[in-house]
């Protein structure tokens, strides 16, 4: 904590990063720690990787996030000129997408802020917090023992909210820790309206949307009963006839776990931007871990109930790895 301290009180040029493809938990602890960094007296700018969902904007200050995939050369001047990395909600510098190369090279010591397993040794202070829902919780706690937390604005209680909010699903999965009501409860106290900010982030999606969610459910959902798994896969061709944005394949990937009995969910989705890539996303409830398939099968990783990864692959060659990782995990699982 001190040499936190001295860090922050002795920079000029904080630059704070995120992962590539944010989520709410990104953007919102991006957002949060931006505000705080500059109340504390030091200039800010916040880079995201690539573009992030559109239901994010209403993300206090998130109309100041520079997108790095697009702003390349500026980008580039910002991380070379800043005297302080920090690192929000990732663990690895490969999850940093076009900033990954940047922050590598740059000689400014860097600060992480996150709460996925296993950290990487890249920053010289990593605040990492497995056990918590949120980097955007990790976040509260730390500017509590700081004493950066009495200061607070409503703003910022909205960000580190957002967060929250969406990596537990509206507190509907890892959401059990008692300790996570009681930093509901202080964001509470600080003026935020939890039910204005669960409509404007979760029920704001386009037409194309949910036109997307019933076709795929329709007509690509694959369920394999005696595995207890459910697969969904969608190719470039659908995700164009649909005129969906980026962000918008969001959840979907959370959709068969409802199905009584099913417990674990695969989502395969061509890559937009790059050919022949297949993203992977892995979704499971109880003790099942997607993670330990996204290691094994794809190239990937994550949490015990939330996982992915990346394959070359044509999508048909996907499916078919795809299904003998259900099958090899149910096997392992089925008892437990
Ligand atoms: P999503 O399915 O939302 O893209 O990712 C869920 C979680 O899986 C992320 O929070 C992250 O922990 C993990 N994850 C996703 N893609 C990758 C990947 O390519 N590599 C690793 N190591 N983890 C990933
Ligand atoms: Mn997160």
């Amino acid at each position: 904590m001190q040499d936190l301290r001295q860090l922050i009180d002795t920079s000029r040029k904080v630059v704070l990063t995120c992962h590539v493809n944010p989520d709410g938990d990104a953007i919102g602890s991006l957002c949060a720690a931006l505000m705080l960094v500059r109340r504390l007296g030091a200039e800010a700018v916040a880079l995201v990787p690539n573009a992030f969902p559109d239901n994010l904007r209403r993300t206090p200050s998130s109309q100041e996030l520079i997108i790095a995939n697009t702003n390349r050369s500026k980008v580039a001047a910002l991380v070379a000129e800043a005297d302080l990395i920090i690192c929000l909600d990732y663990n690895g510098l490969g999850r940093a997408g076009v900033l990954s190369e940047l922050i590598a090279q740059s000689e400014a010591p860097k600060v992480m802020i996150d709460h996925h397993l296993l950290p990487e040794d890249f920053c010289q202070i990593a605040i990492s917090r497995p056990s918590m829902c949120s980097t955007c919780e990790v976040l509260l706690r730390l500017e509590m023992e700081m004493g950066w937390a009495e200061e607070m604005t409503r703003e910022e209680a909205e960000c580190l909210y957002i967060g929250m909010m969406t990596d537990t699903g509206a507190f509907t999965y890892a959401s059990s820790r008692p300790e996570i009501y009681e930093s509901v409860l202080w964001l509470l106290r600080r003026g935020i309206d939890k039910d204005e900010l669960y409509q404007a982030i979760f029920q704001t999606c386009t037409e194309g949307k949910l036109r997307l969610t019933g076709y795929l459910l329709y007509v690509k959902m694959e369920v394999m009963k005696d595995c207890g798994a459910a697969m969904i896969t969608l190719t470039n061709e659908e995700y164009r006839r649909f005129a969906v944005k980026n962000g918008d394949t969001e959840g979907l990937v959370n959709l068969p776990l409802q199905i009584s009995g099913i417990r674990l969910s695969v989502f395969l989705r061509q890559d937009t931007e790059v050919w022949g890539k297949i993203r992977v996303s892995t979704r499971s409830v109880g003790d099942f871990p997607c993670n330990k398939m996204a290691e094994e099968f794809f190239n990937g990783g994550g949490h015990k109930n939330a996982a992915g990864g990346s394959l070359m692959a044509s999508m048909d060659e996907a499916v078919q790895l795809a299904r003998k990782a259900i099958r090899k995990y149910a096997n392992i699982y089925k008892d437990k």
